[in-house]
């Protein structure tokens, strides 16, 4: 049988493992992406592939490797993989959600969830929104149909109590969905901690290398996620093979690089915190942090993202533009550094010289000199 199926040992070979069909003599452990629009179907046209909308043994083994990590040796969970982290978050809500219900979703989430506020309330449906941070998303719930959490939230790194929020929603019987895009299933697991619903855009810290835009739902297999799947074959937001396989090619290494990267941010975040230009100053990894006492509660690590305020604007493009091993580029999770200054998109409630650096896979020593080397050298 195949080890990684109820495998109970350590995160490390869990990742490599993960997704792997059973060994065939002469194919390769890991199949190569099926390339195909249609599958050869004489007959009933029954499954488990008819058709490349619908299904593709590519994103078949995806879907086991990441039902693996989000809710190891769990049996009864489904993965659907989608073409990002928009398409399966917007399978969720539109795929549950009717005229006349009420989501709640947080103030302070990802940068696309206010397009997403609008057209919900196009359709009818109530958004209220609240701060991650102090469970605030506890006090507009009474007749929600649906409670959106992301923790830690992007890019403010508040955390809020999941479980807690998860047992005040199913009280009043609203679904749950967290955004786990930032912890990574290494990080964190939501259904672990009751909620119905982890998505999470893949084509962060999950996959890795800044060359892939992948998402996915994993829930309980039942109405609910016949739904989502539903949803996607109305929509069409799949995947291509090759994403699917360069993403779970890319999940083998990923218990190395969150170890590297995570314990990296921390590092980082120490040195960051002796710097008297920079405020505000958040990794929930940080003894300290506003975050790190619900963090630690809930979480297995800490993510790869440090964020922090400088002065101005002005000093923020300095920096960034000193910086020689950290590329001004958004997203995060890759194993090169990456910062920006966040403000420079409008939308995020942050201060002008805010900035959002991802922690990536180089040495620890080499980041923290250039870092500090281009707080020196930005000064005024
Ligand atoms: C990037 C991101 C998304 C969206 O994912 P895409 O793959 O870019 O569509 C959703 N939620 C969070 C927290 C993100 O960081």
């Amino acid at each position: 049988m195949n080890v990684s199926e109820h495998f109970t040992g350590g995160d490390g070979t869990r990742a490599v493992r993960a997704g792997l069909p059973e060994p065939v003599k002469y194919e390769p452990t890991l199949p190569g992406p099926v390339f195909a629009a249609h599958f050869h179907l004489p007959g009933e046209p029954t499954g488990p592939y008819t058709y490349g909308r619908d299904e593709n043994p590519t994103w078949t083994h995806l879907e086991t490797a990441i039902g693996e990590l989000e809710a190891p040796g769990e049996d009864g969970v489904e993965t659907l993989v989608f073409a990002s982290g928009m398409a399966a978050i917007s399978s969720v809500l539109f795929s549950q959600l009717r005229a006349g219900d009420t989501v709640v979703l947080p103030s302070d989430g990802y940068q696309v969830l206010p397009l997403v506020r609008a057209q919900l309330e196009a359709y009818g449906i109530e958004v209220r929104t609240a701060p991650t941070g102090g469970d605030a998303q506890l006090d507009v719930l009474d007749g929600a149909k649906l409670l959106w959490i992301e923790s830690p939230s992007n890019p403010g790194l508040d955390v809020c109590d999941i479980r807690r929020l998860v047992e005040a929603a199913h009280a009043r019987g609203a679904l749950v969905a967290v955004d786990n895009t930032l912890a990574t299933p290494l990080g964190q697991r939501p259904l672990e901690l009751g909620a119905d619903f982890s998505v999470a855009s893949g084509t962060k810290q999950l996959t890795g290398h800044g060359d892939v835009l992948l998402g996915y739902v994993t829930g309980r297999a039942g109405e609910t996620m016949t739904a989502v799947r539903r949803w996607r074959k109305i929509v069409g937001a799949i995947p291509g093979p090759m994403e699917a396989w360069l993403a779970h090619r890319s999940i083998a290494t990923l218990q190395l690089r969150v170890e590297r990267q995570n314990a990296t941010a921390l590092v980082v975040a120490e040195a960051l915190r002796q710097r008297p230009e920079v405020t505000g100053l958040r990794y929930p990894g940080l003894p300290g942090d506003p975050s790190h006492k619900v963090a630690a509660q809930q979480m297995r690590r800490f993510g790869c993202v440090v964020s922090f305020t400088l002065p101005s604007r002005a000093r923020a493009d300095r920096f960034l533009e000193a910086l020689r091993l950290v590329d001004d580029a958004t997203s995060f999770g890759g194993v090169r550094s990456t910062a920006e200054r966040r403000g420079r998109w409008g939308g995020d409630a942050v201060p002008e010289g805010f900035i959002r650096l991802s922690v990536g896979a180089e040495d620890p020593e080499d980041l923290v000199a250039d870092l500090l080397r281009a707080l020196e050298e930005s000064a005024d």
